[in-house]
């Protein structure tokens, strides 16, 4: 789910859900790289409030919920996703403080500066990284965090083929530095960045998928959004082999002044 607007308006939102449901994780990521990321965020309590933006069916937010104390509201347009994220908080002892619901992350059903967290991996793209970025400011209290990750260059010049499959997926992609400048406009001190290791594409989003993929292109067969859907998915998994050198995803962490 990284070819940004893409996916999610020209496929069948039924047959993305099919797909991604059976997926751990719906993006690149890792337990590890969340813990890593929840090490900037220092002064977190138990009475501290985390929305988990773009939850999908909540991976990284069970993560969350084991090493940060506080409240977590886990938000995702997908019903299915959320469906998913609900029960797995049962089912992991959390239902108390771990909490998903239904929205969309450019109407957030919620209060200024209600939140000492702000946290969305791989998905912020859903609306671009710097419209997320200063529409979400509001909702942290000050010295709160928002911790982010996005797909981003590594490099200033890129291949042909790869630098126009990005600007048609995510024309926001762009530099590290271009997007710490983006935090630093928004009202952000950035605190951290770092790159996510290759194994949180490979190992833990796109390798998960090849078994769903066989499995879609068999109940599925003749019908073309599930085809293209699946082709779709294979093409980027073989750029990102190709290309990884030139781009990744990045983690943007940021503390509100
Ligand atoms: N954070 C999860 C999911 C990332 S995939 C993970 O890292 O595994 C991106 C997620 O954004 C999907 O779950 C998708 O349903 C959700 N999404 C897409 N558009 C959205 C919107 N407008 N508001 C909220 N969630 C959205």
């Amino acid at each position: 789910m990284n070819n940004g607007e893409k996916s999610i308006h020209e496929f069948d939102f039924t047959l993305i859900c099919e797909y991604f449901s059976s997926l751990k994780r719906q993006g690149p990521g890792s337990p590890e790289i969340t813990v890593k990321a929840l090490r900037f965020i220092d002064n977190l309590t138990s009475k501290s409030k985390i929305a988990d933006i773009g939850c999908g069916t909540g991976g990284q937010t069970m993560v969350l919920a084991k090493y940060a104390p506080g409240h977590i509201t886990g938000i995702d347009l997908f019903p299915a996703f959320i469906d998913i994220f609900n029960r797995t908080a049962r089912n992991q002892h959390f239902q108390d403080r771990v909490k998903g619901i239904i929205g969309s992350m450019d109407d957030l059903p919620f209060k200024n500066e209600e939140f000492d967290l702000i946290w969305s991996e791989g998905a912020i793209y859903n609306i671009g990284f710097e419209q997320g970025i200063n529409e979400w400011y509001k909702f942290l209290k000050p010295g709160g965090h928002i911790a982010v990750s996005e797909a981003s260059w590594f490099t200033r010049k890129r291949p042909a083929e790869i630098d126009s499959f990005w600007k048609d997926a995510y024309p926001e992609i762009d530099t590290i530095s271009n997007k710490v400048g983006l935090m630093e406009k928004a009202g952000y001190i950035p605190t951290a960045t770092f790159v996510l290791p290759e194994h949180c594409w490979i190992d833990n989003f796109y390798i998960p998928q090849t078994g769903m993929q066989e499995r879609f292109l068999k109940k599925y067969a003749g019908n073309r959004a599930a085809e293209e859907l699946v082709m779709n998915q294979r093409h980027e998994a073989e750029l990102y082999h190709t290309y990884k050198k030139y781009y990744g995803y990045v983690f943007y962490i940021g503390k509100k002044i």
